[in-house]
């Protein structure tokens, strides 16, 4: 999912990362890792079909949820460029086509969702391009046309993290925290608008949660009937629905946020605040053991290992490979100097500290992944 070009200074959408500064204390620093516009997934061209990603979908093989007042950011953004003209027609598509299109906001249909599951079940992530996204557009590497307003799964995504599964795991957080958020603010939206209460129970009976889960029935063609009892007053005027939403929004600071979005957001912001503490540098744990990875790649002189993420392979030199199994729960110290006499190694602390990233060395007393 993503990118325009420019690596911006802050990985996030502007409403989200004024409410994430306040949220978690800090800025949340890019992933440069992920190199989207000249996507680090996509493979050699006469790979494609092989093991990388294709660079007409990249990550992008999703169709996002877009929740009302997201949709109405991007109707209301009247940029001129050629990405937001792309971003607001293909946010008109979907209002017009007419399949999931809810107050709450732009779904998934049920049946797509379980299109984009089964590809990654079969390790076609990235591949399909019959999943692309229709906000992508196919040029310069691959832009998105909602870019400044996209939603939480597609600003927290990212193939590849500088600190590993550490990184992944605030990412994860920080994506159900937005989901909670957008969940809230959604309805709140359409509660502060007075919106008939009979089709907003409908609303919230068809898409709670608010993902689009597919066993809710199947949405393959437009359905006049259900849309006209899902809107209500409102049918006919969506587009004002969702600028209304839009409007609603753009003035809430975090603190109101948080009072709209009571205890699951705040429990949510809590665990990403314990994340994020926990980026910051350290000493190496007293004790260490090898984590569980799986060797993807087996050459010469340095091994392909995956840990938390096929995606995101770290090439360690066979003989590193082969000493890691030392680290057995002994102190650290004496494994390192072990090490040192025995395969000639020299593991200073920042190696140390990504293999701990990596989940390549885990604390002696974590539990171990199955
Ligand atoms: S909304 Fe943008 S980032 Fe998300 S899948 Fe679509 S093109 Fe990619
Ligand atoms: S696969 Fe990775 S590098 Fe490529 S566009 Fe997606 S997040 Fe960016």
């Amino acid at each position: 999912m993503r990118r325009l070009p420019v690596i911006a200074e802050t990985p996030l959408p502007p409403l989200y990362d004024a409410w994430m500064r306040e949220a978690l204390g800090a800025a949340l620093s890019p992933e440069p890792e992920s190199t989207c516009s000249d996507c680090a997934m996509v493979a050699p061209p006469d790979q494609v079909g092989g093991h990388g990603f294709d660079p007409h979908a990249k990550c992008c093989t999703h169709l996002p949820f877009l929740p009302n007042f997201l949709v109405g950011r991007i109707l209301a953004d009247e940029a001129a460029g050629a990405a937001h003209r792309h971003g607001r027609a293909s946010v008109r598509a979907r209002i017009r086509e007419g399949i999931a299109v809810s107050p709450i906001g732009l779904h998934a249909p049920g049946p797509r969702v379980m299109a984009e599951r089964v590809a990654h079940e079969h390790g076609e992530f990235g591949r399909v391009r019959s999943l692309v996204c229709p906000h992508f557009i196919d040029r310069r590497g691959g832009l998105c046309g909602i870019w400044e307003h996209r939603n939480a799964t597609c600003t927290t995504f990212f193939c590849k993290h500088s600190r590993g599964a550490r990184g992944d795991r605030l990412w994860r957080a920080i994506e159900l925290l937005l989901k909670r958020v957008e969940a809230a603010l959604s309805r709140h939206c359409l509660m502060a608008l007075d919106f008939p209460v009979e089709a907003f129970a409908r609303a919230l009976a068809r898409h709670d949660p608010p993902e689009g889960d597919p066993s809710r029935g199947a949405e393959l063609a437009p359905d006049p009937e259900r849309h006209r009892q899902l809107w209500g007053a409102w049918e006919g005027r969506e587009e004002a629905l969702y600028l209304a939403c839009a409007e609603l929004v753009a003035p809430l600071g975090w603190s109101e946020v948080l009072r709209i979005g009571g205890v699951e957001v705040e429990a949510r912001a809590r665990i990403a605040r314990h994340l994020l503490a926990g980026m910051d540098p350290r000493e190496a744990p007293e004790a260490l053991r090898a984590g569980v990875f799986t060797g993807v790649e087996v050459g010469p002189e340095r091994t392909r290992v995956a840990t938390y993420s096929r995606l995101d392979p770290l090439d360690l030199p066979n003989a590193l490979v082969g000493a890691l199994g030392r680290f057995d729960g002994r102190s650290t110290r004496a494994v390192v100097r072990e090490i040192a006499r025995e395969d000639g190694l020299a593991l200073d602390d920042e190696l140390i500290a990504q293999l701990l990233d990596f989940e390549i060395l885990v604390e002696a007393d974590t539990p171990r992944r199955g």
